[in-house]
């Protein structure tokens, strides 16, 4: 039986050579393929093609890689299931009863079943690291700045990177090696020698994707790294999540790690800020799907308001409507103050925490996700939870840092994801604690 990771299959052949010319390549369907429908998930998009590739797609293509299908996800992003795909929901590889996680799910999927070497997913608040954790896969979230994001549909953009999955660590950092990169056509790659504080620029020579190799950071030598074990995290997690957590901890430690524990106060307010600053920038982003610049039109010939209205209300599905009205509210003139500026200044709170965090640890350990894969069908009903499930994933999101979920063992039989953390641009530090892991 099919999963239904891809949402469309299809074959572009890369260069004759490259580090990835053996490789196939699933990519998520919110990131533009030149002449290959590009949905996000949406009914909105159904036959959108886009007529350029993303700057990802275009160094895949470099590499040698053969792109297989285009990924299936929640829709424009919204969700950590991928049940909320206009194109059916993915099924876990490793026990189809249950979700992939998301919203990357296909992506996950298709590595964890051997339906593509390699995936590229994006990642706004864990959309990376949930499925890999709940696929049995690596995926990496990296550095808000180090990955183009040129050609990926935007559902919040001061959160989300594209970032790779694999079946190993060192698989997804030699993926990360080929996508890293500045880029002229995403000025948040610019890279500023004084960490993006506004001092003198040296220029894209000084990007940190520029010379680095990730795959050659994948050594396992974790003799002498301080991991520091967020506590605020694991309170709320399942007992059998927390202990395969710990016992791959002891492995770390048995290997010359040594872990000591870091609490993080404003990692409970995380969730609610960062839905409230994901919504209302999905609100603007989304607002081009109007039926005249980009999507479906409700082939209505009425006033413009009408239109507009008829063009959204059949294109978008339930959660992506909820997000957009929620965002706009917590946008509109009365409301600003008391949810976006709130939720801002939570933002930054976290942001100190961890620099806090980092004068202690060279690398953070969290569980991936706080639960074990839900059934198919078992959590479209309550919102709510499914937000809660993201506690662990979103700071890193909030803060701007790069972070790996590698697979830590199981649970049940169900595959449980250990999440390391780095300090920006951290990630041959992340690279090498998990590649210890494995
Ligand atoms: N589950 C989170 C959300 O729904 C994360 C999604 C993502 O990273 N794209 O917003």
């Amino acid at each position: 039986m099919s999963l239904n990771a891809f949402i469309t299959e299809t074959t572009i052949e890369g260069d004759d050579d490259g580090p990835l010319s053996d490789k196939t390549v699933a990519v998520k369907d919110n990131i533009s393929t030149e002449g290959v429908r590009t949905t996000c998930g949406s009914a909105m998009l159904k036959s959108y093609v886009p007529p350029y590739d993303a700057t990802v797609v275009e160094h895949l293509k470099e590499a040698g890689a053969t792109i297989v299908g285009k990924a299936n996800m929640d829709e424009f992003g919204m969700g950590g299931t991928t049940e909320t795909s206009a194109y059916g929901p993915v099924k876990n590889p490793v026990d189809e009863a249950h979700v992939p996680g998301g919203s990357s799910g296909g992506s996950a999927a298709a590595v964890a079943a051997g339906e593509a070497d390699l995936a590229l997913g994006s990642d706004t608040g864990g959309s990376v690291r949930n499925p890999a954790a709940f696929c049995g896969v690596v995926g990496i979230k990296p550095t808000y700045g180090l990955v183009s994001r040129y050609g990926l549909v935007a559902y919040a953009n001061s959160l989300e990177q594209i970032g790779p999955l694999g079946q190993t660590v060192e698989d997804a950092a030699a993926l990360l090696d080929v996508i890293a990169g500045p880029d002229p056509s995403d000025a948040t790659t610019r890279f500023d020698s004084g960490g993006g504080t506004g001092e003198e620029s040296d220029g894209d020579s000084t990007h940190p994707g520029t010379e680095a190799s990730y795959a050659a950071a994948a050594d396992g030598d974790v003799e002498g790294t301080t991991v520091g074990v967020i506590t605020d995290l694991l309170d709320g997690a399942d007992d059998r999540v927390v202990e395969t957590f710990e016992a791959a901890l002891d492995d770390l430690r048995s290997q010359g790690a040594e872990t000591v524990e870091v609490s993080l106060d404003s990692v409970e307010h995380a969730v609610q800020a960062y839905y409230v600053i994901a919504m209302s920038e999905a609100s603007s982003n989304l607002a081009r799907f109007d039926g005249v610049r980009y999507g479906t039109s409700g082939g209505y010939e009425g006033n413009w308001n009408d239109a507009f209205a008829r063009a959204r209300e059949e294109g978008f599905g339930e959660e992506v409507k909820r997000r957009i009205l929620l965002g706009t509210y917590a946008l509109s003139a009365g409301y600003h103050d008391k949810y976006y500026k709130k939720a801002q200044d939570a933002r930054a709170w976290v942001k100190q925490d961890f620099d806090d965090a980092f004068e202690r640890a060279d690398v953070l350990a969290t569980p991936t996700m706080p639960v074990l894969p839900p059934r198919l069908g078992e959590s479209l009903d309550d919102p709510l939870q499914l937000y809660l499930m993201d506690a662990n994933t979103v700071p890193v999101n909030l803060a701007n840092l790069p972070a790996i979920s590698v697979p830590a063992g199981e649970a049940d039989g169900l595959p449980v994801g250990l999440q390391l953390i780095g300090p920006k641009f951290g990630e041959a530090a992340i690279v090498r604690a998990a590649s210890a892991v494995e």
